[in-house]
């Protein structure tokens, strides 16, 4: 796949993020913020049992960083805890070495492929995730 289409589907999460807003009955808010980039974001998380059964997001940031959750949102969304937390570490490589982990399809997240080599841009990337997993820990603190 070409550089243009990872492009265009990183910016069609700009144009339309998914899960954008707020929800009226979350179990966790959690906020996370991105000083270098000035990117802030909350995450309402609703859970049942050990599934996250609804997320949806609010804030500002920069095109990577709104792209990058609305990923997350459409990929998480009725996932186990497990799932998350397994899914957070395939991210955390894909990140980091600029590719998936073997056997490991990250459908549109693929398309941060480039943000990898772009140490500026990881963190805003990154903040969902991060903010994510406050919100986990809090979660099962409850
Ligand atoms: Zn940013």
């Amino acid at each position: 796949m070409s550089h243009d289409l990872y492009g265009e589907i990183l910016l069609d999460h700009y144009r339309l993020p998914r899960n954008h807003g707020r929800l009226e009955n979350p179990t966790i808010t959690v906020e996370g913020t991105n000083p270098l980039c000035g990117d802030e974001l909350t995450l309402d998380l609703e859970f049942t049992g050990d599934h996250l059964t609804n997320i949806s997001f609010s804030g500002r940031g920069c095109a990577i960083s709104v792209a990058a959750t609305s990923m997350l949102t459409e990929l998480l969304k009725g996932k186990t805890i497990h799932e998350i937390e397994e899914w957070t570490g395939n991210f955390r490589t894909f990140i980091r070495e600029g590719k998936a982990p073997d056997g490991v399809d990250m459908g549109d997240i693929q398309s941060l492929a480039g943000v990898a080599q772009l140490p500026v841009r990881v963190k805003c990337a990154t903040l969902p995730w991060t903010t994510l997993e406050q919100g986990l820990v809090r979660y099962k603190g409850t």
